[in-house]
């Protein structure tokens, strides 16, 4: 299972810089929470470390390695968006075994890989479901499926439960944490829900317009913000 690395890195889109150098160390099998007001950077970050967008300067580093040009596919890791986008026509077995397909595994290894994922989602009883036969909630836990199944060293999850409600998200938010238990992998997780954050995170990352405001334990936090933005979005009395 992967660390990560990131140094110095920038993102400009034209003129605008909305990542302005930041430095970040994460272990391997932490769970680190990214945490921060709407348009400061969250998805912006996690997009450049899948290589989904590239980075203007600096490094980013998976498991000791320079990935900064590195293949989206080939960086081990996985991202889960708030947007599940499952394939409508396919079953719950076949967006879960998309990607492995699409790799060319076979089709035993893939039956595999997805009762496995199924096993540790719950989902067995839904494998030759439809997703418009599911509710929100068992949709999210699809698309989380066809993560799993790819054995990333690394998830990362993009405000995977905002359009979920409010029980479900609390549903959903043990699931995760037992996921991390089980998988042991590194896992990175954009909310703007504190409650979230403080319950799932080893390590709190609090992002304000590109830049690292604060790192730290949710307790260290909690206790010792270092000003009264992180304060403030912790929900610490300070
Ligand atoms: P967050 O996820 O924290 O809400 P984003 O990473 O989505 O923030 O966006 C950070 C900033 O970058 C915002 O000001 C947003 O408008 C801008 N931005 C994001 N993607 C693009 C893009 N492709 N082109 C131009 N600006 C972008
Ligand atoms: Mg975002």
């Amino acid at each position: 299972m992967s660390s990560l690395k990131l140094k110095g890195v920038r993102k400009a889109f034209g003129t605008l810089e909305v990542i302005k150098g930041v430095d970040l160390d994460i272990n391997a099998r932490e769970f680190v929470v990214f945490v921060g007001p709407s348009g400061c950077g969250k998805s912006t970050l996690l997009r450049m470390i899948a290589g989904l967008e590239s980075i203007t300067s600096g490094d980013i580093e998976i498991g000791g390695k320079r990935v900064n040009d590195a293949d989206p596919s080939k960086r081990g890791i996985a991202m889960v968006f708030q947007s599940y986008a499952l394939y409508p026509h396919m079953t719950v077995r076949d967006n879960m075994g998309f990607a492995l397909r699409f790799a060319g595994k076979p089709k035993d290894e893939i039956a595999r890989q997805v009762g496995e994922a199924a096993r540790i989602l719950e989902l067995e009883p839904l494998l030759d479901r439809l997703p418009r036969e599911l509710s929100g909630g068992q949709r999210q836990r699809v698309a989380i499926g066809r993560a799993i199944v790819r054995h990333p060293e690394v998830f990362l999850f993009d405000e995977p439960l905002s359009n979920l409600d409010a029980e479900l998200r609390v549903h959903m938010r043990i699931e995760l944490a037992r996921l991390h238990r089980e998988l042991k992998t590194t896992m990175i997780y954009v909310t703007h829900d504190q409650v979230e954050a403080m319950t799932l995170a080893d390590k709190i990352v609090v992002l304000r317009g590109g830049e690292v405001a604060q790192v730290g334990s949710p307790l260290q936090l909690y206790d010792d913000p270092d000003n009264h933005f992180v304060a403030g979005f912790i929900g610490s009395p300070r």
